[in-house]
């Protein structure tokens, strides 16, 4: 409802601006998951259901990822972007 009243608790790692955007893990994990599950969906539909293996395998690698990479903040000031921002913060 009300999106610009949101407090952000993150800010960028360069000009320390508070004009970012977030990527969160689930968000994150879909972006890349979806087209290599899809592309595997329709192998094993139309080729070979066996290729339905590989998605548990394309899910957990895109995980391991994404928690390394988010949250990614990105900077809509200087174009910074920032992965694994609270991670990487000491
Ligand atoms: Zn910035």
């Amino acid at each position: 409802m009300s999106r610009t009243a949101e407090k952000n608790p993150y800010v960028c790692a360069s000009c320390e601006s508070s004009n970012v955007m977030i990527m969160q893990k689930w968000r994150y994990l879909f972006l890349t998951s979806m087209l290599p599950v899809l592309v595997v969906l329709a192998v094993s539909i139309f080729i070979e259901p066996l290729f339905l293996l590989f998605i548990p395998a394309v899910l957990v690698t895109n995980y391991i990822i994404s928690a390394r990479k988010t949250p990614m903040v990105m900077c809509r000031d200087c174009r910074h972007i920032e992965k694994g921002a609270s991670l990487s913060r000491r």
